[in-house]
């Protein structure tokens, strides 16, 4: 006999991302040689002055719990950052400070969902968002971007998809996968309707730290009423080199934030407490290895663009923010490679992994098909081997 399972965690469909990422890492402990352009987290250290906060913190004894939704401490953290970068007033009873983006996420859609509550989310999208709002008995609504527009939907489309049931859009500004960053002026013309239209806008700003030209702009920075409407999610994991330290934060309204925290202390209890004092050292330390893993991200993102161009049959738009280029294969699907007809993105990355030894990520997953993403958070040497074998693999020589 089956063992029970509910229907809601049946719907929910595991992260491709993260199913890569440990197929990859599993190759490598075997032995092969497989090169990796697939999950994104940075090939870098966490810095050791971050590292240094993390061992005081063990050393003195703070390892106790702390409050659900974070130390005073790190939230004036938050407050602080805000402030510096964006000119943005929030105060710590707006700030939850969580178990990393994802998990902020989460108490997001949680508190602001009522079963059946629309969540529009721009495609293509990190793999993430809908199986979050699904678990929070909501229903992703999709709104269809293209290639042609940047990866971009225009004010005109959001209006077109908001019905009487939605609750919130999703925003994610530099995007996950297409790198592709919203202007000021973009922003301003969603931020009237959002506004208009009484939703909230879930901006999820986690690589705000990698716009290569101009600014990124956060669209709670466009007026108070539109600051009203907007939740912000961010964390430290791209900017610092933290993935395995879990720490993300919010800044919403006071109630929403009070919502979330208590969510928080019966779901997970406080964020590592070791991991919220490192938090502090990163927000409020030495910031010149944010920009050390800034001037390498550019020079991949250059290089990988350059070489993308001169590869026959694939193509991509330059993107401007995160660190993934999204390469466009449809010039190539359908055809016959290795005696076999390859169809689909996850057919070619399925078979490009087995023959060339070279991990990417396919677009079905991001809610688009015929595009494969790429992630720079890996070395130069890597960047160069993946693509001669991406290249080897396409002109039939492996
Ligand atoms: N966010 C990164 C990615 O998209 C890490 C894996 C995940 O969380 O999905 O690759």
């Amino acid at each position: 006999m089956q063992p029970f399972i509910s229907e809601k965690a049946k719907k929910i469909s595991p992260s491709p991302t993260l199913a890569l990422d440990a197929k990859f890492k599993q190759m490598k402990k075997q032995g092969i040689p497989v090169v990796g352009f697939g999950a994104g987290e940075p090939d870098f250290e966490t810095p050791e002055n971050i590292k240094k906060a993390g061992i005081k913190a063990i050393e003195e004894g703070f390892t106790r719990y702390t409050p659900a939704s974070g130390t005073v401490e790190l939230k004036e953290a938050v407050c602080a950052k805000f402030k510096r970068d964006l000119g943005l007033d929030y105060k710590p009873e707006n700030i939850v400070i969580s178990n990393g983006g994802k998990h902020s996420l989460t108490n997001i859609f949680m508190c602001i969902c009522e079963p059946g509550d629309e969540v529009i989310i721009p495609a293509p999208f990190w793999v993430s968002y809908p199986e979050m709002v699904k678990m929070a008995d909501g229903k992703p609504v999709y709104l269809n971007t293209t290639e042609e527009n940047d990866f971009k939907f225009t004010a005109e489309e959001l209006k077109d998809a908001i019905t009487d049931k939605t609750r919130a859009l999703i925003l994610n500004s530099p995007s996950n996968p297409t790198g592709m960053v919203y202007t000021k002026e973009e922003l301003e013309e969603i931020a009237k309707v959002v506004v208009e239209k009484d939703i909230y806008v879930v901006f999820d700003e986690i690589y705000e730290k990698l716009v290569y030209e101009g600014t990124h702009t956060n669209i709670a920075t466009l007026g108070e009423d539109i600051k009203e409407k907007t939740i912000i999610v961010n964390g430290l994991a791209k900017a610092y080199a933290m993935t395995g330290w879990r720490i993300g934060y919010t800044a919403s309204s006071a109630a929403l934030a009070k919502a979330m925290g208590n969510l928080q202390s019966h779901a997970t209890s406080n964020p590592n407490s070791i991991a919220q004092a490192a938090a502090v050292e990163a927000l409020n330390g030495d910031q010149s290895s944010v920009k050390v893993m800034f001037d390498e991200y550019i020079k991949r993102r250059d290089y990988m663009v350059e070489r993308i161009s001169k590869i026959e049959g694939i193509s991509c738009v330059k993107p401007n923010g995160a660190f993934y280029v999204f390469i466009n294969l449809k010039n190539v699907l359908g055809k016959e490679y290795y005696g076999k007809v390859i169809s689909t993105a996850s057919e070619m990355c399925d078979d490009m992994l087995e023959k060339a030894l070279v991990a990417l990520v396919p677009s079905e997953g991001f809610g688009i098909d015929g595009y494969a993403r790429l992630s720079y958070a890996t070395s130069m040497e890597t960047i160069e081997e993946g693509l001669n074998r991406i290249e080897k693999y396409l002109k039939g020589e492996c």
